[in-house]
């Protein structure tokens, strides 16, 4: 390989590489900001398997009230049944005493269902306030794994970057010139591509045969892909194996 190609190699491979890391911190933050919005969604499922279990005691503790005081009232009604006056005075305290007896034993069956559901609410709350806890731990593990990843990150970019520079700088002004602009052409892939098979690797057009030919009989010569503008590496080794 001629030194200039070599260069041109070793400076796509560190193109190529500087292009994965920027895409890969560039989608940390996204990555991040979903694992964020995730907690937050199993901290609203616990707050509100929360806010049920609280629900659900108001309501009972409000039913007690009411048993208590229908009790008192229906101890006062049978007093009163006794010393009715006629007929008709019994039959409106009977009728007031039924109701409250059918009140009270409504609202019995209400705690009843209430004492279940505040059962399986509770496992339920338990459930969710374990689950939030852990992908709590998960995230601010992961959070400060990103910034680790981030910073070193940064680092490998900079050193990159002063690498991208200096390999540059070897080459011959022309050169450097035409890999800065295929580099904008091609922003990851290759910009040096194999002659195979008499075709461009990278573009997989068969090249002339004139051309071709012109690029055996001069290995050491410096040839761009006439379809993708490529600089050609020729290796008559590969060739010789292949036929
Ligand atoms: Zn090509």
């Amino acid at each position: 390989m001629l030194p200039d190609i070599s260069t041109l190699a070793q400076l796509q491979a560190l193109d190529a590489d500087t292009h994965r890391l920027q895409t890969r911190l560039a989608e940390l933050p996204k990555l991040l900001q979903a694992e964020r919005k995730s907690v937050e969604d199993l901290k609203k499922r616990w707050d509100s398997s929360q806010s049920l279990i609280a629900a659900n005691d108001r309501e009972r503790r409000q039913l007690e009230g009411d048993i208590t005081l229908r009790q008192t009232k229906l101890t006062k009604l049978k007093k009163q049944i006794e010393q009715a006056a006629n007929e008709q005075q019994v039959t409106a305290f009977q009728h007031e005493i039924d109701f409250a007896t059918a009140e009270i034993s409504k609202a019995e069956d209400r705690i009843l269902e209430l004492m279940e559901q505040a059962e399986t609410l509770a496992v339920e709350t338990k459930d969710h306030e374990a689950a939030h806890a852990s992908a709590l731990k998960t995230a601010i593990a992961n959070f400060k794994a990103a910034e680790q990843e981030n910073k070193s990150g940064q680092a490998t970019l900079g050193s990159n970057a002063a690498r991208h520079k200096e390999l540059l700088s070897g080459l011959p002004g022309q050169m450097s010139t035409l890999y800065e602009r295929l580099r904008k052409k091609y922003k990851s892939g290759p910009i040096v591509a194999e002659v195979v098979g008499g075709a461009c690797e990278a573009c997989q057009i068969d090249l002339r045969l004139a051309f071709l030919q012109k690029i055996e009989s001069e290995p050491d010569g410096f040839f761009l892909c006439e379809e993708c503008g490529r600089v050609l590496h020729y290796n008559p080794t590969v060739k010789a194996v292949e036929g």
